[in-house]
């Protein structure tokens, strides 16, 4: 046992991004008293792309989040030097045909409200540390305010989040994982309906670059703009994000009729860890190294993640078994695809390797829309059809041969300026 303890509540999570405040309002509307804490106050941004698909879409219709206030997009719009393909959001197991891009500083605010609403209650400008028990079972946490008992922790505490890491929730040593930077701009096509991502860069010279583009309109006279690189991808020098969000740019100005970039800001984005759960607690979301290696989707697993731990947490799992049935739910539902991905994310860090896949994905509509399902996971693994057989054979085919392509490049000292 432990001392010190001023309230208790059956579940205590940290951290109100999306993971955390889908988390806490699942479990509150499931009757579990939840205490919320944030370092930040409500209203707190986030550097992301903003963007929303389809899967994304699903979960806000579970969570009983409305989007419809905001920007619509209608698919995905592919560019690789002077190809460029637009597909419609497939459509399929349940997912919307529509997609959103929401700014997070709105996105988590609403998300944040409906936890409230749901009766958690909300600790802000509060830093939280899991306490744990001397057997290491986790116990509640420590804020500034005092110590609070709780049968469950749920850290939700985002990418390099120290307090995940305390628990064991790191980056394996040659893991994958994402560094991005977004920065918003005014653009006179901020209406346009697709999010478009830019494959094969290259800068205004015409020289080529290592990373991904994206441009995503917000609808408002703005867009979101940001570049991205993963850690698998070889550099020459240390990467200055900064410096690449710029020669992105420039080179989509006069096509998406720019101004000027404002509030850039780089983070990481985890693709797996270590551990995700334990005695007495479960990560969710970016602490739980749950995004989509392929597309660097993050939002919707982390709201995903933060639905099932509170699933079986009210579940027969219990306090004591929810640890196991949590990590045994996302072995199931999220492991082979990321898995999969993860190699995905080796194969498509060598150039060459990447040019000849695009030619393959860009060769027709089908294709196109094809590739859109993989990338996003918009799939249904209950009735399988050519995509989702496409998947499973795709990831036995790279697990097979993973030594001829594997290799750990340098890209993860990037600058996060
Ligand atoms: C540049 C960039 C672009 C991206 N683009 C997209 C995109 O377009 N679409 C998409 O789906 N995903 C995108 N992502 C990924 C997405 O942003 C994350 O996956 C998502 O925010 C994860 O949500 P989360 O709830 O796990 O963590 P977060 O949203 O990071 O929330 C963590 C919360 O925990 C709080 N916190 C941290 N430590 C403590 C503590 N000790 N005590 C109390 N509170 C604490 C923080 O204040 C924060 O509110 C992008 C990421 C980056 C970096």
């Amino acid at each position: 046992m432990w001392d010190g303890v001023s309230v208790r509540y059956d579940v205590a999570v940290i951290g109100a991004g999306p993971g955390g405040s889908a988390a806490a309002t699942h479990l509150a509307r499931g009757g579990a008293r939840v205490v919320l804490v944030d370092r930040a106050a409500r209203g707190r941004d986030k550097s992301c792309g903003d963007g929303l698909t389809p899967r994304a879409m699903h979960e806000f219709a579970r969570l009983g989040y409305d989007p419809t206030p905001y920007h619509r997009t209608d698919g995905l719009r592919i560019v690789a030097r002077e190809r460029q393909r637009e597909v419609r959001w497939p459509e399929r197991a349940g997912f919307p045909g529509c997609g959103s891009v929401i700014r997070r500083v709105d996105l988590d605010a609403g998300l944040l409200d409906l936890a409230i609403a749901a009766g958690a209650d909300l600790r802000e400008r509060s830093e939280a540390t899991v306490v744990r028990d001397d057997r290491g079972r986790a116990v509640g946490v420590d804020t500034p305010d005092g110590r609070i008992g709780a049968d469950l922790v749920v850290v939700a505490a985002g990418a390099g989040s120290p307090v995940a890491a305390s628990l064991g929730a790191t980056r394996p040593r040659s893991g994958v994982q994402g560094l991005a930077i977004r920065a918003y701009a005014p653009s006179t096509r901020s209406t346009d309906r697709h999010l478009e991502a830019s494959l094969a860069v290259r800068d205004a010279e015409g020289r080529a670059m290592p990373g991904y583009g994206w441009v995503f309109p917000l609808g408002d006279g703005s867009v979101n703009i940001g570049f991205g690189v993963l850690s698998t991808m070889r550099t020459e020098g240390r990467l200055n994000l900064r410096n690449l969000l710029g020669q992105y740019a420039a080179s989509v100005r006069d096509a998406w009729g720019l101004g000027e970039l404002e509030r850039s800001w780089a983070w990481r984005l985890p693709m797996e860890v270590d551990r995700r759960c334990g005695p007495g607690w479960v990560a969710v979301g970016d602490a739980a190294g749950l995004v989509n290696p392929c597309n660097g989707e993050g939002i919707d697993y982390a709201m995903e993640s933060g639905r099932i731990a509170a699933e079986v947490f009210l579940g027969e799992a219990g306090p004591d078994g929810t640890a196991a049935a949590y990590e045994a739910v996302l072995a199931a539902r999220f492991d082979p695809f990321f898995r999969t991905a993860r190699r995905f994310a080796h194969v498509i860090a060598r150039p060459r390797l990447l040019d000849v896949l695009l030619g393959g994905a860009m060769v027709s509509d089908a294709t196109m829309r094809l590739v859109a399902a993989v990338l996003g996971n918009i799939l249904d693994d209950e009735h399988p059809r050519f995509a989702e057989f496409s998947v499973r054979a795709g990831g036995a085919v790279l697990g097979a041969t993973e030594r001829l392509w594997r290799r750990d490049g340098d890209a993860a000292a990037a600058e996060l300026v």
